[in-house]
């Protein structure tokens, strides 16, 4: 039986079989002139407001119903910027792997990178690849850090206005607990899968058709609690949401009870809140309700003047208390 090929140490050595995994896997996945070009750093031509960012992914395990690391690794980095209303144009990528590391696997991963970059036309441009011994990292690591030009340069955390409507585009809780089954082994009894997506062609359709968007935020770590409560401090407003109206899908509801979490604190990779004026807010849904994945886009709260500072959960029995940040860490290397 012929043994599967492995990322050895000379990989990473800067000499020919470096070299040699560089031009067969990335540069042919990849493919661009900048990056063909081969200069020690990228030649970019980029003029007006450019957004910049950077996230590295450690996720375990590496695939996951829904998606692998490559694609979380582009959808995490072109989120970002097309959150703050930015075209993703320019990414750089890194990859620490590991020694052993099956070139299968790594193939795999390249290949969902390639495909997820198509989504937003968004292309990596400089890259860096190290080896390290067996033992000193967990399978592959990698770093993307982006830019790309503002389109909208008043979209901000700190621009919540009384009154807005607060969106969020999808049913939430996805990732956190995709993740949480992969590594509980339940992955069979479930048709549970990540949100993990690219989120820049909803928003272009919501930049094109000129919808005054207040804020927009992608609900990553620490769910939409995190991003609610750090709205509320950023903007110095209030955040009422309705518990009745935020959509949670029976599987995530399922694990949530079974682990003790709540699906405002789990992590989402490609579903977003947005802050906009109340009257224009069902016409935002319209928009985005014609969009893959956002089907069930919903209102599920507005912005308060009271309250300052705070999130607050209105619950369907007619209680309400205060939706706080996620405390400790829920779980580790989700992303
Ligand atoms: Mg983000």
């Amino acid at each position: 039986m012929p043994t599967k090929k492995t990322v050895q140490l000379s990989h990473g050595g800067g000499g020919k079989e470096m070299n040699q995994l560089i031009t067969d896997l990335f540069f042919k996945a990849f493919n661009n002139p900048i990056l063909a070009s081969q200069e020690d750093a990228a030649k970019l031509n980029m003029c007006g407001h450019i957004a910049f960012t950077t996230d590295s992914f450690t996720v375990s395990p590496i695939f996951f119903a829904g998606g692998d690391i490559g694609k979380l690794a582009i959808a995490g980095t072109v989120n970002d910027l097309a959150m703050m209303a930015a075209q993703p144009e320019y990414l750089s990528c890194s990859f620490i792997i590991e020694e052993g590391f099956a070139i299968e696997d790594l193939q795999t991963i390249v290949n969902s990178m390639a495909e997820e970059l198509h989504k937003s036309g968004a292309r990596i441009v400089c890259g860096d690849t190290k080896v390290v011994p067996k033992g000193c990292a967990d399978g592959v690591f990698i770093n993307t850090s982006g830019v790309g030009r503002i389109l909208n340069p008043a979209i901000s955390a700190s621009n919540l206005q009384i009154g807005d409507a607060i969106i969020v585009s999808r049913d939430i809780g996805r990732h956190g607990a995709a993740i949480l089954m992969a590594r509980d082994g339940l992955t069979l009894e479930s048709s549970l899968y990540s949100d993990c997506d690219t989120l820049w062609p909803i928003v272009e359709q919501l930049l094109a058709a000129n919808v005054k968007v207040h804020a927009m935020r992608d609900a990553t770590r620490g769910g939409i609690s995190a991003v609610l409560n750090e709205w509320a401090v950023a903007s110095n407003v209030g955040i009422t949401v309705s518990e009745s109206a935020i959509p949670v899908c029976d599987e995530v509801k399922g694990l949530c009870e079974l682990f003790g979490f709540e699906p405002y604190d789990l992590a989402n990779e490609g579903t977003f809140l947005l802050s906009v004026p109340k009257d224009i807010a069902e016409g935002v849904i319209e928009v985005m309700q014609r969009y893959g994945h956002c089907e069930q886009a919903a209102i599920i709260g507005h912005v308060t003047d009271n309250q300052v500072g705070k999130v607050i959960l209105n619950t369907p029995w007619g209680s309400s208390r205060y939706l706080d940040l996620p405390q400790g860490e829920l779980l580790p290397r989700i992303c």
